[in-house]
């Protein structure tokens, strides 16, 4: 895969920015991807604009605000206050079909960009109700792109049976720790790096990050 051209959905937090970093050393050429949807923080968007900057990597940021209209959630509207799903319920962040719009169009990016190559972050180990996250929609997905256009696109999803803990060895690994450490955005509240300490994403994050430390001290 070395002298292809992988497009990468990139995010700014700490999954995509691994899988970045992966792609870097997969790949000849890499291109990232960043979907503007109104997101909750702006900081969003300068932090994966300040990463793919500092990386060197073309950006490209598409606008898909339309998500915003058809999807009242925590995630674009600051009024709702984000919550953990309880009994089985997607958490109130939920984007139903995010991820099928989000690859559809990082597909025809990918096209355009002459990339064979599309990086996702999805990850079903911490499978939290979100059905287009799982290998299987993958799967299928990679097909329906190539049928659509007429291409040979591979969907790469380096996280796929990755828990939080191994995301970060795989971090660690790719000599992209510190990095991911401090850089990445994850918090719902909008704080780099460790964040606010207190929302879901933050507790997730920090979860898995001690449990790596622990692993790799003993
Ligand atoms: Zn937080």
């Amino acid at each position: 895969m070395k002298n292809e051209k992988a497009v990468v959905v990139f995010s700014g937090g700490q999954d995509s920015t691994t899988c970045l970093f992966w792609a870097l050393k997969e790949f000849k050429e890499v291109e990232a991807v960043t979907f503007d949807y109104n997101q909750r923080h702006r900081t969003e968007i300068d932090c994966a604009k300040d990463i793919a900057a500092e990386l060197g990597i073309k950006h490209h940021i598409l606008d898909m605000g339309l998500l915003n209209q058809l999807a009242p959630n925590a995630l674009t509207r600051n009024e709702i206050e984000v919550k953990d799903g309880e009994d089985g319920e997607l958490p109130s962040t939920f984007v139903p079909g995010r991820n099928l719009l989000f690859l559809s169009f990082a597909g025809v990016l990918a096209r355009q960009v002459n990339a064979k190559h599309i990086v996702t972050g999805v990850c079903e180990t911490d499978f939290s109700g979100y059905p287009d996250c799982r290998d299987v929609f993958i799967k299928s997905l990679n097909v329906t792109l190539n049928l659509s256009m007429d291409e040979n696109f591979v969907i790469h999803t380096p996280l796929m049976w990755l828990n939080k803990a191994e995301t970060w060895k795989l971090a660690d690994e790719l000599d992209a720790l510190e990095f991911v450490r401090t850089k990445t955005l994850t918090c719902y509240n909008g704080i780099i790096a460790d964040g606010c300490g207190i929302c879901p994403a933050c507790k997730l994050r920090k979860k898995g990050l001690d449990e790596f430390l622990e692993g790799a001290e003993s």
